[in-house]
């Protein structure tokens, strides 16, 4: 999947090797110590976006980002990528 970034209007490219292509996984936020300090509003679940090239994980919180498959998306929209052609 894609990753569309609302807040910057550009599609997420990884920040260690600058692939595009990433795997959702839900990321749950909650610990004791956050209800405790009654910080619930971070016990929420967070949006887990993993580098499907590397498995670099980047960490969303909120709902500041877009899902999209590669059928969606067209490619000259897409980051460019300098490793692409090469996995
Ligand atoms: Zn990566």
């Amino acid at each position: 999947m894609h990753v569309y970034v609302m807040p910057l209007k550009r599609f997420l490219a990884c920040h260690v090797c600058e692939g595009n292509l990433f795997l959702q996984r839900e990321i749950k936020m909650n610990t004791t110590g956050m209800s405790f300090l009654d910080l619930d509003w971070a016990n929420k679940s967070a949006d887990g976006a993993i580098c499907r090239r590397c498995g670099y994980v980047h960490t969303f919180m909120g709902n500041g980002l877009q899902w999209l498959s590669p059928e969606q998306v067209k490619p000259e929209d897409l980051p460019a990528d300098p490793l692409a052609g090469q996995q």
